[in-house]
C-alpha cells in the first residue's frame, strides 16, 4: 500500500507541476501526450484505491492555481473541463450513459463542433455591453482579463441585433492562427531570444499579458461555443445550436464547422473529416466536441466535479504515442558500425503500425537513459521515420534493468572501438565477423557494385553457412554443383549466376572502389576517387594527405581509406581479385566514351516475352553493360520495348503509347553491332 501511495504522490506532484507551467506560466515542459498519459495513470490508480483520493488531486479539479497578476473574479456558474475520449468506444459509452440518465431510447439531437486549441474565457454582456471577462482559472474563480479581452478585435464591445438577454454570458476559445504564431515567434525570437512552443501557449501568454497594449498587438482570435442567460430572458432559444446561431447574429464569431447529428455514424464522419483536414486548417484543433443539443436535457444531465455530463471531447491522437520498451538490440552494420535499435509494443501513428526505432548511437542511449519496460514516447520524425523521443522517468520501476551499450560485438564478440571523430562505435573484425561478412559480400556483388544478377542475400547467406564462400574471391571459383546444392537454385539459375559472376569481372574503377565497402565511401566518393587516381596502385599507396586533397573526401573518409589499405589482408584480397581473378576495367573516360557510342546508352528499356537466344538475366546483363536502364513497366518515358515470344500486356501498352518496339532478331543485330564498337 505504501508503494501505491508513493506512486500516487509522485504522479500528483509532477502533474501539478506541469499544470502550473501550462495554465499559469503558459509553458509546456512536457508534451500533451505525456501529460495525458500520467493523468490517466493517476486515474487508474485512484479508481482502484478510492480511499487514497484527496480533494486536491489533479483528477478532482480543473486548471491550476491562479496567478497573482490579475484580480480574481467568481464565475456565475463553474467553468469546467470536458470529459474526453480518444476512441469510438469511449464515445459510444458516453452516448449510452446519457441516454440511460435521461431515460430515452430514441435518437437525440447532438451538436458536433471543433475543439479549437486555445484558452477558454467567459465574457459577460449587460444590456448588450461587454462589462467583464475572465479566464477559466480553477473553474470557480478566474482572472479578470477584461482590459485585455477588450483589445481583441473580433470580440464586440457592444452586441447588435434583437432579443439580447439582459445579462448574457458568452464562453469561447481565444486562439491564435498558425501563421500569426509563426510571425510572432520570429519577432519574439529576434527581440528577446525566447519563443512560444505552440499557438496555444502563445494565445494564453498574450491574453494574460499584464499590459493590454501588448495583447492588442498579438492578433488574437475568438470563437464562441457557449451562451448562457436566465431562461425568462428568452424562451425561444431552446437548443445549443439555436443559441450559437443567435450569437452569430449579435456579432459574435462562431466557427462555421458545426453539424447537428442524430447518430454516432454522423459523429464519426465529422471526426474523420477533421482528423484528415486538421493540418490544413489555419488554426490548431485537438479534437471535436459533441454536446447534447437540447438545453432542457443539458440541465437535466447537469455536471460532475470536473465536467458537464452533456458533452464530451473526442480527441485526435497526437503525433506522439506512449508505449512500453521491450528491448534494445545492437545491430552490426556492413562496415562494423553498431546501431542500437529500440523494440517496443506496436503503436499506430499517422496510419502506420510501428514497433521499432533506431537509436543511432551511444550518446543517444546515454541521453535517453533507457531501462527495460520503460514507458517511452514515440513519434514519426518528419511524419515518416520512427523516433523514440523521450522516456517517462517517473513511472519507472525501482529495479528496472538499465540499457548499456555493449563493449564487445554482439555477433562475434570482438572488442568494440570508438572513433571519437565519427561518433561511431565499430567492430573491426571485418569479414571474420559473420554479420559484416554477409552484408559486405552482398554489397560487393550488388547492383551499384560489381552487379551479379540473381545473387541475393538469401543465396549469399546459404553459401556462407555451407562454408562455400568466406570472401569475394571465393565466388569466382564457385561451380555449378556448388550452387545447385542450395535451396531453390536449379540448374538454369545456377548457370545464369555463374555466367553473371564471370561477366562482372569487366567493370569500372568507380564500381570496384565502391564494392570494397570502405566506411564512408559511397557512390559519389567512389566516383571522385576514380576520377582522381588513374591507377589502383596509386590509390592503394596514397597517404592521408593526398586522399584528403580530393574534393569531397574529408578527414574521416581519408583515414578510413588509408586504414583499409594498411591492412595486409585487404591489400592481398584486392591484388588477388585483380591479378588472379582477373577483374579489370578500362580507363574511365575511355569507358564512358565507348558507352556513349552504343545504341543502348542511357535508354530506358522494358522487356516482355521469352527469348530463344538469351535468358532474361543474361539479356539484362548484356544490355546494362551496353549502358541501358532496364525498367519493369511501360510509361511515357520508356524509350523502347524489346519483345520475345508469348509477350504480355506490356506489348499492347507500348503500342498504344507509340513506343519503339524491337524484336529478337533486330535485338541480336543491335547487340552485335554495338558490342564490337
Ligand atoms: P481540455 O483542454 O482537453 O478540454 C476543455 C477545454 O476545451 C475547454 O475549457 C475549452 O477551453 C476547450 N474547447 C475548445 N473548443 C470547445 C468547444 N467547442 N466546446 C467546449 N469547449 C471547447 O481540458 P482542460 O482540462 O482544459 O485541459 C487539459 C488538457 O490540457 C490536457 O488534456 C492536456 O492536453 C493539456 N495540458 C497539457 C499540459 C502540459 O504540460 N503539456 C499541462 C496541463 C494540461
Amino acid at each position: 500500500m505504501t508503494s501505491i501511495k508513493n506512486k500516487i504522490d509522485k504522479l500528483r506532484k509532477n502533474i501539478l507541476k506541469y499544470q502550473y507551467f501550462y495554465h499559469t506560466l503558459d509553458q509546456s515542459i512536457v508534451s500533451d501526450a505525456e501529460y495525458d498519459y500520467l493523468l490517466h495513470q493517476l486515474y487508474n490508480l485512484e479508481s482502484k484505491n478510492k480511499e487514497l483520493i484527496t480533494l486536491d488531486s489533479p483528477t478532482q479539479k480543473v486548471g491550476a492555481n491562479l496567478s497573482n497578476k490579475f484580480k480574481k473574479i467568481k464565475h456565475f456558474s463553474p467553468m469546467l473541463s470536458l470529459e474526453n475520449t480518444f476512441d469510438i468506444n469511449g464515445y459510444l459509452t458516453f452516448e449510452k450513459r446519457i441516454k440511460k440518465l435521461i431515460n430515452i431510447e430514441r435518437t437525440m439531437s447532438l451538436c458536433c463542433e471543433l475543439k479549437i486549441d486555445g484558452i477558454a474565457i467567459s465574457i459577460i454582456y449587460e444590456e448588450g455591453i461587454l462589462v467583464r471577462a475572465a479566464t477559466r482559472g480553477d473553474g470557480f474563480k478566474g482572472e479578470n482579463v477584461t482590459a485585455n479581452v477588450r483589445m481583441i478585435e473580433s470580440i464586440p464591445l457592444k452586441l447588435e441585433g434583437t432579443d439580447i438577454p439582459k445579462r448574457l454570458e458568452i464562453r469561447g476559445e481565444v486562439f491564435m492562427l498558425k501563421s500569426d504564431f509563426i510571425k510572432l515567434n520570429q519577432k519574439y525570437n529576434m527581440n528577446q531570444n525566447k519563443s512560444f512552443s505552440n499557438p496555444r501557449n502563445a494565445a494564453a501568454g498574450s491574453l494574460r499579458h499584464i499590459n493590454p497594449k501588448i495583447t492588442a498587438k498579438r492578433k488574437l482570435r475568438f470563437s464562441c461555443y457557449g451562451c448562457y442567460f436566465f431562461a425568462e430572458d428568452n424562451q425561444e432559444l431552446t437548443t445549443h445550436y439555436k443559441r450559437l446561431m443567435k450569437c452569430l447574429s449579435w456579432g459574435l464569431p462562431v466557427n462555421k464547422e458545426i453539424v447537428l447529428s442524430s447518430s454516432y455514424i454522423e459523429v464519426i464522419e465529422f471526426y474523420k473529416k477533421f482528423e484528415k483536414k486538421r493540418k490544413s486548417l489555419e488554426f490548431d484543433i485537438d479534437g471535436i466536441v459533441i454536446k447534447v443539443n437540447s438545453i432542457e436535457l443539458q440541465n437535466k444531465l447537469g455536471f460532475n466535479t470536473k465536467s458537464p455530463r452533456w458533452a464530451i471531447a473526442f480527441k485526435f491522437f497526437s503525433a506522439e504515442r506512449i508505449t512500453t520498451l521491450n528491448d534494445v538490440k545492437f545491430q552490426v552494420g556492413r562496415t562494423g558500425s553498431i546501431t542500437p535499435v529500440a523494440y517496443f509494443d506496436p503503436v499506430y501513428i499517422s496510419g502506420v503500425m510501428i514497433s521499432k526505432a533506431s537509436l543511432h548511437n551511444k550518446s543517444e542511449i546515454e541521453r535517453l537513459n533507457l531501462h527495460v519496460n520503460d514507458s517511452v514516447i514515440i513519434c514519426r520524425s518528419g511524419d515518416v521515420i520512427p523516433k523514440l523521443l523521450s522516456v517517462i522517468q517517473i513511472t519507472r520501476c525501482n529495479n528496472a534493468k538499465k540499457i548499456i551499450f555493449p563493449k564487445f560485438c554482439p555477433v562475434c564478440n570482438t572488442k568494440l572501438l570508438e572513433n571519437a571523430e565519427e561518433k561511431i562505435i565499430r567492430c573491426h573484425a571485418g569479414l571474420t565477423c559473420d554479420a559484416q561478412k554477409k552484408k559486405s559480400l552482398y554489397h560487393f556483388f550488388s547492383k551499384k557494385s560489381l552487379y551479379v544478377i540473381g545473387l541475393g542475400p538469401k543465396i549469399i547467406n546459404e553459401l556462407i553457412q555451407k562454408g562455400l564462400v568466406k570472401n569475394p574471391i571465393d565466388f569466382f571459383y564457385l561451380k555449378n554443383f556448388d550452387l545447385t546444392k542450395l535451396q531453390n537454385v536449379g540448374n538454369k539459375k545456377s548457370i545464369n549466376i555463374i555466367n553473371s559472376i564471370h561477366e562482372c569481372k569487366k567493370t569500372t574503377f568507380k564500381r570496384f572502389i565502391y564494392a570494397l565497402g570502405i566506411p564512408g565511401v559511397g557512390e559519389t566518393v567512389s566516383e571522385k576517387i576514380a576520377n582522381y587516381f588513374t591507377k589502383l596502385d596509386e590509390l592503394m599507396n596514397a597517404d592521408i594527405l593526398k586522399l584528403n586533397y580530393i574534393e569531397g573526401v574529408g578527414k574521416i573518409i581519408s583515414n578510413n581509406i588509408f586504414n583499409y589499405f594498411s591492412i595486409i589482408s585487404n591489400r592481398d584480397m584486392v591484388n588477388e581479385l585483380i591479378i588472379k581473378v582477373g577483374i579489370f576495367w578500362k580507363d574511365q573516360d575511355q569507358y564512358e566514351f565507348d558507352m556513349k557510342k552504343t545504341y543502348f546508352f542511357h535508354k530506358k528499356i522494358v522487356l516482355t516475352g521469352v527469348f530463344n537466344s538469351f535468358s532474361r538475366m543474361e539479356l539484362k546483363r548484356i544490355l546494362i553493360n551496353l549502358g541501358a536502364k532496364i525498367l519493369n513497366n511501360i510509361s511515357q518515358k520508356t524509350d523502347c520495348l524489346i519483345y520475345g515470344k508469348n509477350f504480355g500486356s506490356k506489348f499492347f501498352k507500348a503500342k498504344n503509347l507509340n513506343i519503339k518496339m524491337i524484336n529478337e532478331e533486330e535485338l541480336k543485330s543491335l547487340i552485335l553491332l554495338n558490342s564490337t564498337k
